[in-house]
């Protein structure tokens, strides 16, 4: 077991909207846990590839199991499995819950890494990039007026903006931009006599593309949406 801890399992909603990665051990718990119904929270998806569609995608056949019946299931040849005292278990790639999503999916991926991840370790004032030590999460109406700590609210900072912007309340407006209406701030600066004004359009928050380069399995792919996937080839070259 101890050998798979870091092996990662993507949590599907009821609807079978990917919402999530987690760790084997946390899916297993998943998996044996019930409500308050007996019923279990997740099942085991499996995902056997029977055919290629034109373009190559695999086409798979989505069976879902209970662990009961997942784990009466032997391991194919070649395939790694869990050794435990009870047995040899198959390894789930994918679950699903049985009810609509309750984990705290924004608070998961809410963090420093993935905030420096989304603003590729760029100042979004200055737009130059630093060093880890030298950026801090700013919130862009500031906490102090009662900003949010969230994707829409939160950007990364280098020092020098930071002190500069100070707790300034920005200027919201609306914008077309591309296309479509965005949220715009118009964030104003001071360095001693010296002032200026940044455009900043409101930072989203990211979809499925917090999964880049952490796509462990061929058969989670079915399940992130072909634009995802059109963005990760087409930025490719930008990590
Ligand atoms: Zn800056």
């Amino acid at each position: 077991m101890r050998a798979f801890a870091h092996r990662k399992v993507l949590v599907l909603n009821k609807n079978f909207t990917a919402i999530g990665v987690v760790s084997l051990p946390r899916a297993i718990v998943m998996l044996f846990s019930t409500d308050c119904a007996g019923e279990p929270k997740a099942e085991v998806i499996d995902h056997e590839i029977v055919g290629r569609y034109d373009d190559g995608r695999p086409q798979y056949n989505i069976t879902p199991y209970t662990w009961e019946e997942w784990s009466e299931m032997r391991p194919k040849d070649g395939e790694d499995a869990i050794h435990a005292c009870r047995g040899t278990f198959r390894i789930p790639e994918i679950i699903k819950l049985s009810q609509y999503d309750k984990l705290p999916t924004q608070k998961i991926h809410f963090s420093r890494r993935t905030i420096y991840k989304r603003d590729h370790s760029t100042c979004q004032y200055c737009k130059k990039k630093f060093g880890t030590e030298e950026l801090s999460i700013d919130h862009i109406h500031p906490r102090s007026c009662g900003g949010q700590t969230t994707w829409e609210n939160c950007v990364l900072s280098c020092v020098y903006c930071n002190k500069c912007k100070a707790d300034r309340v920005p200027k919201v407006s609306q914008e077309r931009i591309g296309g479509k209406m965005k949220t715009v701030y118009l964030v104003s600066f001071k360095d001693g006599k010296k002032t200026w004004t940044v455009h900043l359009v409101q930072p989203n928050k990211p979809s499925y593309n917090f999964f880049r380069g952490d796509i462990h399995y061929e058969s989670w792919k079915q399940w992130l949406d072909a634009a995802y996937w059109n963005v990760e080839l087409a930025n490719d070259n930008k990590d």
